[in-house]
């Protein structure tokens, strides 16, 4: 089992190498980058925003096209929705092995704080590690401090750690081991 991670050229630069690394020790398992090869795909002119599902159907059809079977997922810097929700963070779709985030939302900036690498960084490594969590077959977890917990706002981002708890931890290694 290896993790691509496509990054979209306006993604914020610099980041990807820190990014990745983080994400590779958090789930103790290989994981590289290189620029996105998915057509960007969803975008509704009215909302100024990506529709994640269209967005994820288009990764789907890159894996068939290029017989990729590891998981794949995609950092871009526009905002993205979902149909019932005003936006999302980020969404994985477990059964074809694709996923997608947002950086939009992650920077200080966007809520008119000072920017911070750093931040931005812990944030794209937290909502990635949490989406390919779910890929790996994990569910939302309670514990408010582990990556799989669900945050609704950035306060509730930055609370999490940069771990797995120690049951989200526990049923990765036993299920990436049957693998
Ligand atoms: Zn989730
Ligand atoms: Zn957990």
């Amino acid at each position: 089992m290896h993790i691509h991670i496509f990054w979209d050229s306006l993604s914020p630069p610099g980041l990807q190498i820190p990014v990745t690394r983080q994400i590779s020790s958090i789930l103790g398992m290989p994981v590289t980058v290189s620029e996105n090869h998915v057509r960007m795909m969803g975008y509704v002119d009215g909302r100024k925003q990506i529709d994640a599902q269209v967005l994820l159907d288009s990764i789907q059809a890159y894996k068939h096209r290029h017989a990729i079977k590891d998981p794949i997922l995609l950092v871009v810097h526009q905002d993205l929705f979902k149909n019932g929700n005003s936006f999302v963070f980020g969404l994985a779709r477990q059964s074809v092995g694709a996923a997608v985030i947002s950086t939009a939302r992650l920077s200080n900036e966007y809520y008119g704080r000072v920017g911070n690498d750093d931040d931005l960084i812990d944030r794209i490594t937290k909502e990635g590690t949490h989406e390919v969590g779910h890929l790996l077959g994990l569910d939302h977890c309670h514990d408010q401090e582990c990556i799989m917990f669900k945050p609704d706002t950035l306060d509730e981002l930055d609370r999490k750690k940069k771990v797995l708890c120690k049951m989200c931890s526990e049923y990765l290694s036993g299920h990436l081991k049957s693998d």
